[in-house]
């Protein structure tokens, strides 16, 4: 391990997670995402996940997490008390949000009594030391528009981070195309529920337009590449999307479609894969990675101090350093 990532004890943030999902790691490997979804994930799901499960799963999950440095995450999924409750046994800080879908899953039997446990949520971790709390749809091609803009009512009423995937895979894009005529991000934007504290998970199919919206509304961007890789979805713009003045943060996804909940892996692969598709090497500098995987993270999921100090303690700090050994560090 480095020492440097050890002394200085950078504020690695997890930006987009499904921690009780390290359950099904390694379960269904080579598939793409909606046949690994519909196939394998969700059957898993309505047999296994209920609360005890949750509990117990996302505190393994919390301790790979902390095994790998990292300081904060963003978890979206069903009974998200215990995830919180896990959090608060093993003392790690998180952003929780039960995961909004149209149909029925182990935690509720519809949208209206997912909403409401989301709302109990909000109540219960206002101004919690470690608990931070959101609204979190699923995606655009599982909860209705309707639903899609009751749900950023209820964000915007408790001023919390609205989570949602969007355009992560070539189907969602182009089925979206196909329904309204409009990309993904369009459709949000339509809808009005994108603005600065909108977190949306993984923007691989981007068109220019797109990136222009999301620039123009402060949106965040939560670049889940390892994900991405394995499920086939793409390589997301991140290069575009950072000329675009985006704030890209990083985010391991579940350890069902990554494997490992190791953000210094997506932050390296993050660079790696952005140099190889723009065939430049130059691009994403391991400076700009750092921002991702700490401050970029502080900013997007709303969190003002992380390890003892503040975003612009943290601006400073970075500023000094070298980390070079970006690329040959490991946790093993
Ligand atoms: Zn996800």
């Amino acid at each position: 391990m480095s020492d440097l990532l050890e002394n200085f004890k950078l504020p690695l943030v997890n930006a987009h997670c499904h921690a009780a999902m390290i359950a099904f790691k390694g379960l269904a490997e080579d598939k793409p995402l909606k046949e690994w979804l519909e196939k394998y994930i969700w059957p898993l799901e309505r047999k296994m996940v209920n609360k005890e499960m949750v509990k117990t799963e996302t505190k393994k999950a919390i301790k790979e997490m902390k095994r790998n440095k990292i300081a904060f995450f963003a978890d979206m999924y069903f009974f998200e008390d215990q995830v919180a409750e896990a959090a608060i046994e093993e003392n790690m800080p998180v952003l929780i949000g039960e995961v909004l879908l149209d149909f029925p899953t182990p935690s509720y039997k519809n949208f209206n009594e997912g909403l409401l446990i989301t709302e109990k949520l909000l109540d219960k971790y206002k101004n919690h030391c470690l608990i931070k709390t959101s609204v979190a749809p699923h995606s655009i091609y599982t909860v209705s528009s309707e639903h899609l803009v009751e749900a950023k009512k209820l964000a915007k009423k408790y001023n919390v981070i609205y989570h949602i995937h969007c355009s992560e895979t070539k189907q969602e894009f182009d089925d979206c195309l196909k329904k309204y005529n409009k990309t993904p991000v369009q459709y949000l934007e339509k809808l009005g529920v994108l603005d600065e504290k909108t977190l949306l998970a993984h923007c691989v199919w981007l068109d220019d337009k797109d990136i222009k919206i999301l620039s123009k509304r402060k949106v965040k961007v939560a670049h889940c590449p390892l994900s991405n890789s394995k499920l086939g979805s793409g390589i997301a713009p991140i290069v575009k999307l950072l000329k675009n003045n985006v704030l890209v943060c990083l985010g391991t996804d579940g350890a069902g479609s990554s494997n490992r909940l190791d953000i210094w892996e997506a932050g390296k692969y993050a660079a790696l894969s952005q140099k190889a598709i723009n065939l430049d090497p130059t691009v994403l500098p391991i400076k700009e990675v750092i921002k991702m995987l700490t401050i970029n993270g502080m900013k997007a999921l709303g969190l003002e101090i992380l390890n003892g100090k503040n975003i612009k303690q943290w601006e400073k700090e970075l500023q000094k350093n070298n980390y070079s050994f970006l690329y040959s560090s490991n946790f093993s």
